[in-house]
């Protein structure tokens, strides 16, 4: 589903944040990437969107070769792709319906079937009491909820989520958490940059370590740090 090949990326001014990465994610995997502040999760993250090039190296995902994809099919990957961000990202002068539903809009789907796939999607995320607020009105914990039913309405075979529990507090994650789990179980591809510890060893998924770049461990069902002795 996800395949990098010898990935490097140096970017402007010669940082190196990813060293000669190479990784295969079968579908419907979850994997941690973890480690230290810089140590290149986003980057890989943003690598496997385009939002970002790659120095060398090459990447697929969902069955393309997105190192050599033209800017303008670049729409077409992100539709592939659900995205949830530590900040959430929603648009304030929306309601959390409109915030998800403007996700189909721009695939140009018609009215008769966003109505029941957004209704669909916010009762998953527990939200469907909620559809009429603004972001503002909401917890930290509910905004993440809308952000995650916005990546999935799509129902895209990935997603790609950058400390989606970066903001929020234990319990509260735990909540974001479940609800990934449950996305993962419907057979879509997760990867989730995290440096929540609590997190993946409580969920004993598949954890890929990065330091400065490099991948230094990839285990089944692992754990944050490695065991010792
Ligand atoms: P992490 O997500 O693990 O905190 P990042 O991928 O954000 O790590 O960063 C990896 C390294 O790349 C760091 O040394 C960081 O300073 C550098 N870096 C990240 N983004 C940029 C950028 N846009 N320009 C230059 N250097 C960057």
């Amino acid at each position: 589903m996800i395949r990098l090949e010898h990935v490097t990326k140096v970017y402007e001014g010669g940082s190196v944040a990813a060293r000669d990465v190479s990784l295969d994610i079968q579908k419907g995997e979850f994997v941690f990437l973890v480690g230290p502040s810089g140590s290149g999760k986003s980057t890989l993250i943003r690598l496997m969107l385009r939002d970002e090039g790659v120095t060398r190296g090459k990447i697929w995902v969902a069955g393309k070769d997105i190192t050599t994809l033209p800017k303008w099919k670049i729409p077409y990957l992100r539709r592939s792709v659900g995205t949830v961000f530590q900040d959430y990202k929603l648009l304030p002068n929306k309601t959390v319906a409109e915030n998800v539903s403007f996700a189909l809009e721009v695939l140009g789907r018609p009215r008769s079937v966003i109505g029941p796939q957004v209704e669909q999607v916010l009762d998953l995320v527990g939200l469907a009491d909620m559809t009429g607020r603004y972001p503002r009105q909401l917890s930290g914990g509910e905004q993440q909820r809308v952000s995650v039913a916005r990546a999935f309405v799509n129902r895209p075979p990935i997603m790609l989520a950058d400390e989606p529990t970066g903001n929020l507090d234990p319990k509260t994650s735990v909540g974001i958490m479940k609800l990934l789990d449950r996305i993962n179980r419907t057979g879509t591809t997760i990867v989730m940059a995290t440096h929540d510890f609590a997190i993946v060893d409580a969920m004993q998924r598949r954890v890929v370590a990065l330091e400065k770049g490099v991948v230094t461990r990839d285990e089944h069902s692992g754990r944050y740090e490695q065991d010792q002795g």
